[in-house]
């Protein structure tokens, strides 16, 4: 069968296909310890999965306005007056089935082809994907272990062409946990604003922040920021629900407007029953994030202790999120267990599957060779036991 070009070239999510292998496995009755996916392992709140319910038995399973019922779009205009201090309306936010699909629109509706996409590395592994379905050129920027992984201004500066249409920026970010200082988020918005562009700040991680790490929603940093930026956030990690499959974006109503329109031929709207349970989640007790966080904060002060053990492996601390994305280089040509020796991250993590049953996701996906992710959303049991794996496989 012939496909279209863009189809043709598209790669298969990384982050999914290696989740999918390790599941496949399992299936096989293999015991996989599986550190791919960025899901929140807790199951959503109770008093969100009831509003659920409630939804469903009081005939809420029709189609919607395209965009989001009034209901959450006034919720999430509320969270954002409650969490940023930060005043919009309805018409500023449009919801989107989950907030890959939010960056999809967003990026549909504003690159004319060929139009350039500037993304710091390591960056998220869809955002180069998603800037191509649109016909755009995803752009590269490195930001290097020795700079914490932190993108440099004149680095971003530097790559600014006509073309130039949007800086993409992840803070907490995955696949690093990296927080960016608000003082470097200050210096991305005056970028923008100096050379016309727009900056479309991911901040999906934004409740997943550890003890010493701060952020500030980019849409505050200036008036004049504020103008020049696109908020993409979520259910998915902060609330668990993953599944439930709501995102949005928030930005100026022109561009609210046009993805409407878009979602309005796509999707028709995000599903009825999940957006009752995105109102619960952010208009209820917020507590639930807390108490995930703090558990979530236990893995990561194991995880990074236990990083710090390994022979010959570097990583920067992470501040927010739940992944450690670490350096393995240093292992590439030796000798592993079964013989084994590795050219690259990704066949660093083929053979830490087949010989050790651990499945992490390969540096190359997120634009940083020589690394790899571990997401650690999972049990302490299996962060114990696929961490002593991992720590004999690379003694051995
Ligand atoms: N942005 C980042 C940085 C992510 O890690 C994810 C994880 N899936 C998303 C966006 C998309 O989240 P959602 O589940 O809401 O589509
Ligand atoms: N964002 C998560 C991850 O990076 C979920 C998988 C995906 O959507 O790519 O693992």
């Amino acid at each position: 069968m012939k496909f279209s070009p863009a189809v043709s070239s598209l790669q298969p999510s990384a982050t999914i296909a290696a989740a999918t292998k390790a599941k496949e496995l399992k299936a096989q009755g293999k015991t996989i310890y599986e550190f791919t996916l960025g899901e929140p392992d807790f199951n959503t709140p109770l008093h969100i999965r009831e509003a659920a319910i409630e939804a469903m038995n009081s005939g809420k399973t029709h189609y919607t306005p395209a965009g989001g019922v009034p209901d959450l779009l006034k919720a999430i205009c509320q969270a954002a007056k409650r969490d940023y201090n930060l005043d919009i309306e309805p018409q500023n936010v449009v919801v989107s089935n989950g907030a890959k699909h939010s960056i999809h629109n967003v990026l549909t509706a504003l690159c004319s082809p060929g139009d350039e996409v500037l993304i710091p590395t390591p960056y998220w592994v869809s955002y180069s994907a998603l800037v191509e379905l649109a016909g755009g050129v995803p752009i590269l920027v490195e930001a290097s272990e020795d700079d914490g992984f932190l993108p440099s201004v004149e680095a971003l500066r530097a790559k600014v062409t006509d073309r130039t249409r949007l800086i993409m920026i992840n803070s907490p970010s995955n696949p690093t946990g990296v927080v960016l200082p608000v003082e470097l988020l200050r210096e991305i918005g005056e970028l923008a604003v100096e050379k016309d562009l727009y900056v479309l700040s991911d901040e999906i991680y934004d409740k997943l922040l550890y003890p010493g790490a701060s952020t500030q929603c980019f849409m505050t940093l200036s008036e004049e920021i504020a103008k020049r930026t696109i908020i993409i956030n979520g259910v998915s990690k902060a609330y668990a629900m993953t599944g439930w499959r709501i995102g949005w974006t928030i930005g100026d109503p022109a561009l609210i407007k046009a993805i409407n329109k878009l979602q309005s031929q796509q999707t028709s709207n995000p599903c009825s029953i999940s957006q009752y349970a995105a109102i619960a989640a952010l208009t209820g007790p917020q507590e639930c994030v807390g108490e995930m966080l703090q558990e979530f904060e236990k893995r990561r002060e194991y995880v990074v202790g236990r990083i710090k053990d390994l022979p010959e492996v570097s990583f920067v601390e992470p501040g927010g999120a739940f992944y450690v994305f670490f350096n393995v280089s240093k292992h590439f040509g030796r000798e592993l267990p079964g013989g084994v020796t590795v050219k690259d991250s990704t066949e660093f993590c083929t053979a830490l599957l087949e010989q050790a049953q651990v499945a992490l996701v390969t540096g190359d996906a997120f634009g940083a060779p020589g690394f790899v992710r571990l997401s650690f959303a999972t049990d302490m049991k299996t962060l114990e036991a696929g961490l002593d794996r991992l720590s004999e496989f690379l003694k051995n």
